[in-house]
């Protein structure tokens, strides 16, 4: 497929060729080779564009060189968004993505049990897909903790900020490992969403579709 010149697992290209994933999209082609090598992007796309996958590939690409020992109650990678349902597709994508891999998952999403979410994380996993607000209260009582995050994304940033959780989503970005590596993705780029990159992106590589 039109994946293999990526420097993706094994495991991850015959996931893509059941997904019938055989060609990149543009912002796959753009995103995905910078972040194997370890770049912050700053992605501007809408939902569609293929973006999930964007980000998704090169994240399982590295979590699956770790190995499958998980430190308790927390996160390798963690996807802040803005809705119940783009956490729900998220998820999705990721196990698709990750068929025949052992891959955890997690949703973490407010309006729903917090002790079955708290359960979930307990034993440590590799992706968590979060809400900030529910996301925010686990790591104030110490049941998701974060200082070993090294993929964070930030999914739809603009419509974060118009729901009112840019304040969670900086604290939450500040409780993740400094040396992390992080994607920022948004439709707009208001001086607010341009600011917030500044401060979490490490000389991005910016994509634009
Ligand atoms: P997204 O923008 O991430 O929500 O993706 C939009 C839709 O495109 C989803 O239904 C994906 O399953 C699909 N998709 C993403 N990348 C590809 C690809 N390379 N080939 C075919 N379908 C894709």
């Amino acid at each position: 497929t039109g994946f293999a010149r990526f420097a993706l697992p094994a495991v991850v290209l015959k996931a893509l060729d059941a997904a019938g994933f055989a060609e990149p999209k543009p912002i796959q082609d753009q995103a995905i080779g910078p972040q194997l090598e370890g770049r912050d992007i700053l992605g501007i796309a809408q939902t569609g564009s293929g973006k999930t996958a964007a980000f998704a590939l090169p994240i399982l690409s590295k979590i699956m060189a770790l190995g499958t020992k998980r430190r308790p109650k927390t996160a390798r990678a963690l996807i802040l968004v803005p809705t119940r349902e783009l956490a729900v597709q998220i998820e999705e994508t990721f196990r698709l993505l990750s068929k025949g891999a052992h891959i955890s998952t997690a949703l973490v999403l407010g309006g729903v049990s917090r002790f079955s979410q708290v359960k979930k994380i307990a034993p440590g996993v590799d992706v968590l897909i979060a809400t900030p607000g529910r996301l925010h209260d686990l790591v104030q009582t110490n049941d998701c903790v974060l200082a070993d995050t090294k993929w964070l994304v930030l999914d739809e940033a603009d419509r974060m900020l118009d729901m009112g959780f840019i304040h969670q989503v900086k604290r939450l970005a500040k409780a993740t490992a400094r040396d992390r590596q992080t994607a920022l993705f948004s439709a707009t780029m208001p001086g607010e969403i341009a600011e917030l990159a500044e401060g979490l992106l490490h000389m991005p590589v910016r994509v634009e579709v």
